[in-house]
């Protein structure tokens, strides 16, 4: 009898074997349906093999499905992925399978001419005929009517009358074939000599990983663009991945490779309509689909050909995802090029100390491009100690840098507003009884936004209007608003530049990806002349008339206090300072701070990244943190706060004796509630030589949680709440 291992896309711990009925032919990476329980599933054929004297009969497949195969590199790729991140093979294949949920666009009915000559030719019948001829194609009837300029009535009666005929064509794909006989901008010199170096290794074949190191603008995204066009003239099947930590920034990266290669990447990401998803997923993995520009979830799509990945700003956090499956995007690209053979390009103007580690290790070929592209030159830098030159009261914009945006304004430039924190005032308080106003059944400050009039939690997306009263001791107008986020900065900006256009750039403001871009295209062109932005502006924006960058807090990310938290700060606020002066006018940074001593404001006022990064590396060496050393994170949850902490008493006795790892915990997590469950956290620290996936799968094995109890391990905590 054969039998086929199916692997389904749910949290199980293996793949369930089935028998394959007479008839039904079967490779491996076939999807095919399958009985679980009364359901019926889509699973996966992992293995094929002949059984014979089988003792239990086993379940038949129902069938093979339609849709294609996931290629050998993918089904490697997910177990890779699951054993990397403690989740069974099921729980990475569901990742992979995510963009199947929805069926592919139906057909669209369009009309053609018939041949038959209308019974009664009227000026406007005679219009839609020429139009339809211009045209050259089937058009839609709606389109018709509107080229034609008659009403939908002539041509619903011409279709009638069989002088035009209906046909069912294809939706039109979300991308284009790339004519790689197109050339780019010319290179300087630096930018040629690392385009040339990752062709080169893109000529040795095999796996490859590449620093694509320069500062902000000096053309990393044309030299990226150079090696792909290499990439994809190398082999018609030929396909490239370009992973980005914001959707944001997808929009100009497309169309960068629109522009290089005459035709549209395939956008993929969460707010990219589901069947224009299912399209991308279908033809990546039968190999039309080429380039893919996307989020981090595009690396679990079934590519046919991947030869080149590149993880742009790969230093940024937003490649971590925290919940439910949790992965680096930056370390598990680096795992799919190892497996398909292909070169992974990071690339950074502030590379993550990771990346360094293996560059200086010499694991990574190490591009460096040190000088902005053309005329344009780093901005210069200064810090403003806020104890010595503080705001008025109730402002937040120190005399020094209200004058430099005055000075700016004056001179027709643009200005950037740099604070991350989104809303109007992270926190709301009564000034009668002293009450903070906090999120029911979570342990978060709830955040004032005023272009919504409501208060709401970041945690969790709870909110509500905002109440008159104290909702504590009932007072009258008590509720005040206690510090900044972008939308009081807003406030501030119009009220001391009444004539100066003034915008806000963040996660709330900008409701979806249209939106980012229209804001991004609106400054560019000149449209805005301050523009307050959280980080979502902070990254790989091009705005040439931009000379002044503001950091209003920059000690913000130092108070968090985890261990990336010094250099999250830098690599963040040289982004942001690094958008001032992009093109030819000189740009400025005004740094705001009560730490001006402090490590990382040095090292930013001094441009001086490698002296940073000196001291922060030493540091993690001799407390052995990564790079140096390796961290997993345990995360149990739980409603009934007296399980939890017995299960946690438990899996604390289970903790295997292991030389050159040591376990912390269990505490309470600092978000020890969230939404009415309770949360107790583990850290590990390891040697790097230690199996860590190893020892957490030993552990997990001695002491499983009871139902009431979910245990998540996260495998290089990015975030310790
Ligand atoms: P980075 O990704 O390093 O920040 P970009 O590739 O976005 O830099 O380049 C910054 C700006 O300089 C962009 O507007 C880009 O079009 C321009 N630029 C870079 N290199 C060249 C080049 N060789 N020729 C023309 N323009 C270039």
């Amino acid at each position: 009898m054969l039998v086929a291992s199916v692997l389904l896309p749910l949290p199980l711990p293996e793949a369930f074997d089935y028998a394959v009925p007479e008839g039904v032919a079967l490779k491996i990476g076939d999807q095919v349906a399958a009985p679980l329980g009364p359901r019926m599933v889509r699973g996966i054929v992992t293995a094929l093999y002949e059984r014979e004297g089988v003792n239990r009969p086993l379940k038949p497949i129902v069938g093979k499905l339609d849709d294609p195969a996931l290629p050998p590199g993918a089904l490697a790729f997910i177990d890779w992925a699951a054993r990397y991140a403690c989740q069974s093979p099921g729980e990475a294949l569901a990742m992979t399978l995510r963009g199947l949920r929805s069926p592919p666009p139906k057909p669209e009915r369009r009309l053609t001419g018939s041949g038959t000559a209308p019974a009664r030719a009227t000026p406007a019948r005679t219009r839609v005929l020429e139009a339809l001829a211009a045209a050259g194609l089937p058009m839609r009837a709606g389109a018709l009517a509107a080229a034609a300029g008659v009403s939908a009535g002539v041509v619903k009666a011409m279709a009638d009358e069989g002088v035009l005929t209906a046909v069912d064509l294809p939706p039109p794909l979300p991308f284009g074939a790339p004519d790689t006989a197109l050339s780019g901008a010319a290179l300087n010199a630096s930018q040629a000599a690392a385009a040339e170096a990752l062709k080169a290794l893109l000529a040795q074949g095999g796996f490859q990983a590449a620093l694509l190191d320069g500062v902000t603008g000096s053309g990393k995204t044309e030299v990226y663009l150079e090696a792909a066009a290499a990439a994809l003239a190398s082999d018609p099947e030929a396909q490239v991945l370009v992973l980005l930590p914001e959707i944001a920034l997808t929009q100009a990266v497309l169309a960068r490779f629109e522009a290089r290669f005459g035709a549209r990447a395939a956008e993929w990401h969460s707010g990219v309509a589901p069947p224009l998803r299912r399209q991308i997923w279908d033809a990546v993995a039968d190999g039309t689909c080429r380039i893919v520009v996307g989020a981090r979830s595009a690396l679990f799509l079934p590519y046919r050909r991947l030869r080149m990945v590149v993880v742009d700003e790969e230093h940024d956090g937003s490649f971590k995802q925290e919940e439910g499956f949790c992965y680096h995007a930056r370390d598990l690209a680096v795992a799919r090029a190892k497996i398909e053979g292909a070169l992974v390009v990071l690339a950074s103007a502030t590379p993550s100390l990771e990346s360094l580690y293996n560059a200086e290790a010499g694991r990574y070929h190490w591009l460096k491009l040190v000088q902005r592209h053309g005329r344009a030159v780093l901005p210069e830098i200064d810090l403003i100690d806020l104890k010595t030159s503080p705001p008025d009261a109730g402002r937040w914009l120190s005399p020094p840098l209200v004058q430099a945006i005055g000075e700016t304004y004056a001179r027709g430039e643009q200005s950037l507003l740099f604070l991350n924190r989104r809303g109007y005032a992270p926190l709301v308080l009564c000034k009668a009884c002293g009450e903070r106003m906090t999120s029911p059944d979570t342990q978060s400050w709830l955040v004032e936004h005023r272009y919504s009039g409501r208060l709401v939690c970041h945690l969790t997306g709870w909110s509500m209007p905002k109440p008159d009263a104290c909702p504590h001791c009932g007072a009258k107008d008590s509720l005040i608003s206690i510090g900044p986020g972008v939308e009081r900065l807003e406030e501030e900006a119009r009220l001391l530049f009444p004539e100066a256009r003034v915008a806000v750039f963040s996660s709330d403001t900008m409701p979806n990806a249209e939106a980012a871009r229209a804001l991004v295209g609106a400054m560019a062109s000149g449209e805005i002349d301050i523009l307050v932005a959280t980080q979502a502006a902070a990254k790989g924006h091009n705005f040439p008339n931009l000379t002044l960058v503001g950091v209003v807090d920059a000690d913000l990310g130092l108070r968090g206090g985890d261990l990336r938290a010094a250099e999250r700060t830098f690599q963040l606020l040289a982004q942001a300072t690094g958008r001032a002066g992009r093109a030819d006018r000189p740009g400025r940074a005004l740094i705001q701070t009560y730490m001006p001593e402090h490590a990382v404001m040095q090292a930013l006022k001094a441009q001086d990244r490698d002296a940073f990064l000196a001291a922060e590396g030493e540091m993690r060496e001799l407390s052995g943190l990564p790079p140096y050393g390796r961290l997993a994170a345990v995360i149990l949850s739980s409603p009934d706060g007296a399980k939890l902490n017995a299960y946690a008493r438990t899996l604390a006795a289970a903790i295997p004796n292991a030389e050159g790892l040591e376990v912390y915990g269990p505490v309470d997590a600092p978000l020890a509630l969230i939404r009415g469950v309770r949360r107790k956290r583990f850290l590990v620290r390891a040697d790097r030589s230690i199996d860590l996936q190893a020892f957490m799968a030993t552990w997990r094995a001695r002491a499983r949680p009871p139902s009431a109890v979910r245990l998540s391990i996260d495998i290089d905590p990015y975030s310790f709440l």
